[in-house]
């Protein structure tokens, strides 16, 4: 099942069972490098990642990465 919603001001589809989990599933948030409150993110990947969420309007957890260094 999927569903549209305001993501970030613009529409986008996401499936419902998924809808704002991606923190659930993104090892960032379990990877020592990711700084999230700085403006580089602590890490060029995931910087890149969400570069290019933002400019497509899409959201991208990072489920596989091979630069991953457990906190
Ligand atoms: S190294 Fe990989 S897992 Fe760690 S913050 Fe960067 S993209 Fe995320």
């Amino acid at each position: 099942m999927f569903e549209k919603y305001d993501c970030n001001g613009k529409k986008a589809w996401v499936r419902s069972d998924l809808k704002g989990r991606q923190k659930e599933f993104c090892m960032c948030w379990d990877c020592r490098k990711f700084k999230p409150e700085t403006e580089d993110k602590g890490c060029s990947i995931i910087k890149t990642v969400l570069s290019l969420a933002a400019e497509k309007n899409i959201v991208l957890p990072v489920w596989e990465c091979g630069e991953f260094e457990k906190k």
